[in-house]
């Protein structure tokens, strides 16, 4: 953990420093090595919070984008008692999952049933294919755009398997280099959708306590253009998701013929 109370203040580890964990109450000591990133342990090896995973500097390093109070958070259940430490929450409520390690399916819905209010933020460069399956799936993906957004489908295979079905925003963070990928919960017309966004707006909007995605609405969105096409040319919604599909397809072809070509740079002129 990067805080525990001292003298009821959240205080980072400092050598030789003692303190008590703010879900358990325990005593915990700084752990100052040259190893991992100083931090507070439990005496033993134990950690009262089953879900918590040990911290890099990639946690560290999100962690920091929030205030100090908005880092490390005892969320308790009201009803249950059940109790674990979100690694953010910010003012609105909404709890940021940093996700490093491998996890399993349980545990993604387990947690998702606990928060409720929550986003995941995963590390996809802990396996370098994770990082070119998303990209790849982002770019060779058949898909269409909509106020900016570019949702693609069928690209879920390429998704890692333990979120394919997670009921939350599922955010991959792919590296500094790339922008952030972004798998919604929902289906439209039971293709999953996939989106890229910017990373600075991302992590500015969650910093001012809010969503940096209304789902929901984005998903709908896609639904009514859908029908919305459909209806126009008198054909199934099905056939109208397949034409918005080919449409972007065709689209894509062009450009990339014009760049070809080097006719897009006369088109631009003109
Ligand atoms: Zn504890």
């Amino acid at each position: 953990m990067k805080f525990a109370l001292v003298s009821d203040q959240r205080i980072e580890a400092t050598p030789d420093a003692k303190g008590a964990c703010p879900g358990c109450g325990d005593p915990v000591i700084a752990k100052c090595g040259k190893q991992k990133i100083w931090h507070w342990a439990h005496k033993g090896t134990r950690t009262c919070d089953p879900w918590w995973e040990p911290e890099t500097e990639w946690h560290r390093a999100w962690k920091a984008n929030f205030p100090n109070e908005q880092q490390e958070v005892r969320h308790q259940d009201a009803e249950t008692g059940e109790w674990h430490i979100a690694d953010v929450k910010v003012a609105s409520g909404l709890v940021l999952e940093f996700q490093h390690s491998a996890i399993s399916t349980d545990e993604i819905q387990s947690r998702e049933a606990f928060y409720k209010k929550m986003l995941w933020i995963v590390d996809a460069t802990r396996l370098k294919k994770t990082v070119a399956k998303i990209e790849g799936a982002f770019r060779s993906g058949k898909g269409w755009q909509l106020n900016g957004v570019r949702a693609i489908v069928g690209g879920l295979k390429n998704i890692p398997l333990e979120f394919r079905e997670s009921r939350h925003v599922v955010l991959f963070d792919c590296g500094v280099e790339l922008p952030f990928y972004c798998l919604l919960p929902g289906r439209v017309l039971d293709a999953a959708t996939l989106c890229c966004y910017d990373r600075k707006s991302v992590v500015e909007c969650l910093r001012t306590g809010s969503h940096f995605i209304d789902d929901a609405q984005l998903q709908n969105q896609l639904s009514a253009s859908i029908t919305d096409i459909a209806t126009k040319l008198n054909v199934p919604v099905e056939a109208g998701f397949e034409f918005i599909v080919q449409y972007y397809e065709l689209k894509k072809v062009e450009q990339a013929l014009l760049r070809r070509t080097g006719l897009h740079r006369f088109r631009r002129r003109r």
